[in-house]
């Protein structure tokens, strides 16, 4: 039986820490309590928020409707000759898909070690990292409309993929609900460590030709020398997305600032490092109230301790238009607000 509560505090479901109340809040355990739920036409008529880990939101008011909270479980593979397919429930952990496939020799998501959240989420901003992206390792998803309360399923074409980017983040925004992902992996691992400090950070360790364990290992130790832990200083990972520039305005940049971080990206254009535009306007390792920014990285923003939402998206917007004075670059904020 769906419980629907009400006046419920969002501050542990939320990696910012920070407090907001839903009016009311549902978790979906089993995909048939989505039916169940939309049962009842006064779902339809107010505001939904579907909620994973809350590791890409900030909260900066109450949310007045409904959110629903994925919770669900199962993971289950099926190997066919070289190919394994893996199938998680929606509200599994991230993280905990990643080390089930690592530990049983599945090769493809090892560079996506120890990103936090939930399997239905992926896929909405084609979550990426060390030069591997979902849409790397996706073959599809099931998911619930929620106008028709049909099940569909979207192949990897019809996701809209891009840098970190979908179809669920864009046209089909708040219209449907994830409720599985299946991927695609390999039991022939194709190693991929060009991308960062993993290739030195093997060679430190003496280790020549690392397993798929070891790079899913560098990667998460590298991650948590240079990242905030959630559970200790609320963030969200990347607040902003990094910019891509076409080639002419990258070369007008580089005229002024010839050390511009850069790198290329798709139709010929350039990708900038967003954490270096914002170091380079002073605020790496900055304290401002009761938030800042991260001190080993610039592009992550922190509460340090009961900071609010607004005060958080607050200093997002002085970051923008700091940016935006020094390089006329316009930063787009990758974290969902609401
Ligand atoms: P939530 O924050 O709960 O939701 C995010 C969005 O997805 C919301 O719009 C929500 O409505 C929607 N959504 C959630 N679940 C569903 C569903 N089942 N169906 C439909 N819509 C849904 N991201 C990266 O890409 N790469 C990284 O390396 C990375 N590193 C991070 C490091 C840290 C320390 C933190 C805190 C975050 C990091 N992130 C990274 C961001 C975040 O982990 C990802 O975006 C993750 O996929 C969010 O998952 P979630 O379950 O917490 O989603
Ligand atoms: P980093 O290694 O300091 O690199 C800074 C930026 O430069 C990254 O954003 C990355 O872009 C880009 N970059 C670095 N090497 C590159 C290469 N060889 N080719 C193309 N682009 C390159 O970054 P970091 O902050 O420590 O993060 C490491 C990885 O984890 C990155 O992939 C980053 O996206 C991911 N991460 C994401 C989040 C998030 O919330 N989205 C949070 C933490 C870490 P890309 O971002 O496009 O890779």
């Amino acid at each position: 039986m769906l419980q629907i509560r009400e006046n419920i505090s969002l501050k542990n479901f939320n990696t910012f820490g920070v407090e907001a109340y839903a009016r009311f809040f549902v978790e979906i355990n089993h995909e048939e309590e989505l039916t169940e739920l939309f049962l009842d036409p006064k779902w339809l008529q107010i505001p939904r928020l579907v909620l994973g880990g809350g590791s890409n939101m900030l909260f900066t008011q109450d949310f007045d409707g409904l959110v629903i909270r994925m919770n669900i479980r199962g993971i289950e593979h099926r190997i066919s000759h070289e190919e394994v397919y893996v199938e998680a429930g929606a509200g599994e952990s991230w993280k905990e898909l990643v080390d089930y496939c690592v530990n049983h020799g599945f090769a493809g998501m090892e560079n996506l070690s120890l990103i936090p959240g939930s399997v239905g989420a992926s896929p909405v901003q084609n979550i990426g990292a060390y030069g591997v992206e979902l849409q790397d390792v996706f073959e599809s998803c099931q998911a619930f409309e929620i106008a028709s309360q049909h099940k569909k399923t979207f192949v990897k074409e019809a996701c809209g993929f891009d840098y970190r980017e979908s179809i669920f983040k864009t046209e089909l925004k708040n219209q449907f609900i994830i409720t599985s992902v299946k991927f695609k992996l390999s039991l022939q691992p194709q190693i991929n460590i060009k991308y960062g400090a993993i290739e030195a950070e093997l060679q430190n360790r003496g280790i020549e030709k690392p397993s798929i364990l070891d790079v899913s290992k560098v990667v998460s130790d590298i991650r948590v020398s240079k990242l905030p832990d959630p559970s200790t200083i609320g963030n969200a990972g990347s607040f902003f997305q990094n910019p891509i520039v076409t080639k002419a305005e990258f070369d007008n940049l580089k005229d002024t600032f010839p050390t511009i971080v850069n790198y290329p990206a798709d139709n010929d254009k350039v990708k900038l490092a967003a954490g270096w535009l914002i170091e380079q306007c002073g605020w790496k390792g900055k304290t401002i109230g009761r938030t800042g920014t991260w001190k080993n990285q610039a592009l992550v923003l922190v509460n340090h301790g009961n900071a609010s939402g607004a005060e958080i998206y607050a200093l997002s917007s002085q970051i923008i238009d700091s940016v935006y004075q020094k390089f006329g670059v316009k930063l787009q904020r990758e974290v969902n607000i609401y």
